[in-house]
């Protein structure tokens, strides 16, 4: 462990790193990684983009559950994990954050750029007019629209990931578009089933490209969608260093490998390598009471 983290050190403190980030750096945020080791539980299979566009049931059903989850992303922080890839980008070491999370954790702990793969979902975008709201307004839009259901169902279960009964889906009334009055709408993040913009794609191998070194951070790289970078990384001879609870498949490419929890490991990645003092880091190393 602490031979893989002074390798890491070393690699990241050379600059010019581009990080690949995924779910793992969001469980400590509360928010579920349903590919990781807290991902066993996982009850549902992921909505498409076909059955969404295509059934108006799966979409009502999206939406209620929606409703009801979007509570627990709105009062997600970002962790001790984000603010220390923020303090690496500050230091001038990374360059680049790209995310295949839809949670906007990174910007919020600071970062920038960073380029936000699958989309935000604090943003809905509508499929008719193509205008982006914002999803705070939706909810208050379907809070009126459904005045009573948050607190009906949360007393049913309470942990934000629930199989709704039939006959509550049915009772839950979606919106449409409030610019152009009919539009479907739709979160703005990339759907199983949905291709991820090829320009936003196009800059994120291009970042890629110009590293000098990729930084994986809690992805098990599971989905070509992010596996893709590491491959063309590792074809282009740039190191590939992966931080993750758990194997991944793009350890065979990997230069540097560590198995540990992100929130801990970044803030003392950041110190070492920015050589100062992380508040999140010092934290953790000082005794009791002190
Ligand atoms: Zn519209």
């Amino acid at each position: 462990m602490t031979e893989s983290l002074d390798a890491l050190t070393s690699l990241v403190a050379g600059g010019g790193v581009v990080v690949l980030s995924g779910a793992g750096l969001s469980t400590e945020s509360g928010i579920p990684d349903y590919r990781g080791p807290s991902g066993v539980a996982r009850r549902h299979t992921p909505m498409t983009f076909q059955a969404f566009t295509r059934d108006p049931l799966a979409r009502r059903r999206y939406w209620a559950r929606s409703h009801l989850g979007w509570r627990l992303i709105a009062r997600a922080a970002p962790n001790a994990g984000h603010r220390a890839v923020a303090r690496l980008q500050d230091a001038g070491l990374v360059d680049a954050v790209i995310t295949q999370n839809v949670d906007g954790l990174h910007s919020l702990a600071g970062s920038a750029p960073v380029i936000e793969l699958h989309g935000r979902l604090d943003e809905v975008t509508c499929l008719d007019c193509g205008n982006l709201t914002s999803r705070e307004e939706l909810d208050r839009r379907l809070r009126e629209a459904n005045p009573d259901f948050v607190a009906h169902v949360a007393a049913v279960n309470p942990d934000g990931d629930v199989d709704l009964p039939d006959e509550q889906v049915a009772a839950f009334r979606p919106v449409d578009c409030g610019i152009c009055g009919t539009g479907m709408l739709k979160p703005d993040v990339v759907f199983f089933g949905e291709t991820v913009p090829p320009e936003r794609v196009a800059r994120c191998f291009a970042l890629v490209e110009q590293a000098r070194a990729l930084l994986v951070l809690g992805s098990s790289l599971t989905v070509m969608s992010g596996r893709r970078f590491v491959i063309r990384a590792a074809k282009r001879g740039i190191p590939v260093a992966i931080v993750n609870q758990g194997p991944t498949r793009g350890d065979g490419h990997a230069t540097v490998s560590v198995d540990a929890a992100l929130g801990a490991l970044l803030p003392a990645l950041a110190e070492r390598a920015t050589g100062g003092v992380d508040a999140d880091a010092a934290t953790m190393v000082a005794p009791a009471g002190v």
